[in-house]
């Protein structure tokens, strides 16, 4: 986990064309737009979203 290079905390930014990384805090203090700031995805994100029936919309079984 890369920590925030000011307060050690979990960060959520890294610098572009940097290793610098920074909590959303810190990165909104020392920047004055996070334009220049990368999120890092948490190891979460990328979990594949579990589909609703899609079936159960366009397939009625009449009996
Ligand atoms: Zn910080």
């Amino acid at each position: 986990m890369k920590k925030c290079i000011i307060c050690s905390v979990p960060a959520a930014f890294s610098i572009k064309d940097s290793s610098d990384f920074y909590c959303q805090e810190c990165a909104e203090e020392n920047f004055d737009s996070v334009e220049y700031l990368q999120k890092i995805e948490g190891p979460y994100d990328g979990a594949p979203k579990i589909p609703l029936s899609p079936s159960d919309a366009g397939q009625a079984d009449l009996i």
